[in-house]
């Protein structure tokens, strides 16, 4: 640099824009937690809902097996009614009915204790399996989730912390542009909302690394010593060469 007097008037620019970038990254960390957080607690309150349908079905089984037991039950006193009822019993053919009575009776009993029986056999241990199945990945879940979110809110903070510290960084870097040349600043600030980045460089081809359009002479000329603010004749970034 001997003998050189030029200022790179563009680098405050670039500094600021180092910080705004930085901040814009957090940003979007700090509004994408609540997010990652609320899809986490969705898919614990799925894991929490098969069980519950888990244990539902089970439950609704167990209670069938109830009712078929209760019914045989049923039917096994009014057979032991008719079963009584036939001591007093005189007539021969009033006996036969009884009998035959008692034994369709016994038979739809012995059917509901089948039913009752099989559906123990056969139904409850799958339902039970998919019940402990159920339950074992809530208990697996819970700690990790727990965790996650405890992560999740450390981050936050953390990020929460990092944001008030670079926004005080910003106000500095932004009153060193405004210091150099208000107008760089207002520049800066006005296309900020609209392009990302804002201060591009013009690549050695002369073309705007923002938009990739190439420039004219004369704009690859202005550029040359960064002294002043040379705008992009398309999309309007500033424009500096990485010297
Ligand atoms: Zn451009």
């Amino acid at each position: 640099m001997e003998g050189s007097t030029s200022v790179n008037a563009i680098q405050p620019l670039v500094d600021l824009q180092e910080t705004d970038g930085q901040i814009r990254e957090l940003e979007r960390e700090a509004k994408d937690i609540p997010q990652r957080k609320a899809q986490e607690n969705a898919r614990l309150a799925g894991v929490n809902a098969a069980l519950e349908i888990a244990k539902n079905q089970l439950a609704a089984m167990q209670q069938r097996i109830k009712n078929e037991e209760a019914e045989a039950e049923e039917i096994r006193k009014k057979v032991r009614d008719l079963k009584t009822a036939q001591l007093a019993i005189k007539s021969n053919k009033e006996m036969q009915q009884s009998i035959m009575q008692v034994e369709g009776l016994e038979h739809e009993a012995d059917a509901a204790e089948n039913r009752a029986l099989a559906l123990q056999m056969d139904d409850i241990p799958v339902l039970e399996r998919r019940v402990a199945e159920a339950q074992a990945k809530v208990d697996a879940d819970k700690g990790g989730v727990d965790d996650y979110l405890a992560e999740l809110d450390a981050r936050l903070a953390e990020v929460k912390d990092a944001l008030a510290g670079l926004m005080k960084e910003r106000a500095e870097r932004a009153e060193a542009v405004s210091r150099a040349n208000p107008r760089f600043l207002l520049y800066y600030e006005r296309l900020r909302t609209k392009r990302w980045p804002v201060v591009v460089t013009l690549n050695h081809d002369g073309v705007c690394d923002g938009c990739h359009m190439k420039q004219p002479p004369f704009v690859d000329q202005m550029v040359q010593h960064n002294t002043d603010l040379v705008a992009c004749t398309m999309c309007g970034r500033i424009l500096y060469r990485d010297l």
